[in-house]
């Protein structure tokens, strides 16, 4: 069987819909007038121009890419040119090293460790200049997140924060362990489009969106 060639002509980025953040990401990729597709199956890669995995957790998404026989389906769309975004979990599927477990995608020469900053309980939010994402500053989120202990010589650094790494690319895959979707930042959207040679059909400034409030993971609780 010949593969089918995946490139950026359909001009749609693929979310990973198998446990995680997918509707925020969709939610972004909309903001920005970017055509977004939920991949829960094989024939849902064909002709994405990227693939978003996102965050959520690593080890539920690593056994349900073997549980839906789609980590193949993958691996094959990205040698015929999809690229991919891992935020967080993302990040850690994607990775060559993981400290103490089996790695799984193997696509980036980045050692990671899982929930290197604590619990929960330690998340927390924080801002950083990237010049290479975006003139302003982008707000950051880190939600029980993974660190970047080391990357290899293929690897460009986008964001080191003391001894760890925070933001990272190769020539086809893009790394962040904390969570843009969960701000009203467009920045890393455009920036990963722009790795896809997708174009944004909407204009937004990364922060002009004021009026954003999109913040599942925080909802109010009522409370009687
Ligand atoms: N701690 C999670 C893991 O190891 C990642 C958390 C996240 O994606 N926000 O998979």
């Amino acid at each position: 069987m010949v593969a089918k060639k995946n490139d950026n002509s359909s001009g749609i980025i693929g979310i990973l819909d198998l446990q995680g953040g997918v509707h925020e990401h969709l939610d972004h990729l909309h903001r920005l007038g970017i055509a977004g597709r939920k991949v829960k199956q094989a024939a849902d890669f064909d002709n994405l121009a990227g693939l978003i995995i996102p965050g959520g957790e690593s080890s539920c998404i690593f056994r349900l890419l073997n549980i839906f026989e789609i980590k193949n389906p993958l691996l094959a769309a990205c040698r015929q040119g999809m690229k991919i975004w891992g935020t967080c979990a993302g990040a850690i599927l994607l990775a060559k090293k993981v400290v103490g477990e089996n790695a799984c995608l193997g696509l980036i020469d980045i050692e990671v460790e899982r929930n290197s900053f604590g619990s929960q309980l330690d998340s927390f939010k924080s801002e950083a200049r990237i010049p290479e994402v975006d003139a302003d500053s982008i707000p950051l989120t880190f939600i029980r997140a993974p660190k970047i202990l080391n990357a290899g010589s293929t690897v460009k650094v986008l964001l080191k924060i003391g001894d760890y790494i925070a933001a990272a690319e190769n020539d086809n895959i893009l790394v962040t362990i904390f969570h843009p979707e969960l701000t009203a930042s467009t920045a890393f959207h455009r920036y990963f489009a722009a790795k896809c040679k997708v174009s944004c059909r909407i204009n937004t400034e990364s922060r002009a969106d004021e009026g954003w409030n999109y913040c599942s993971w925080t909802r109010h609780a009522r409370i009687a």
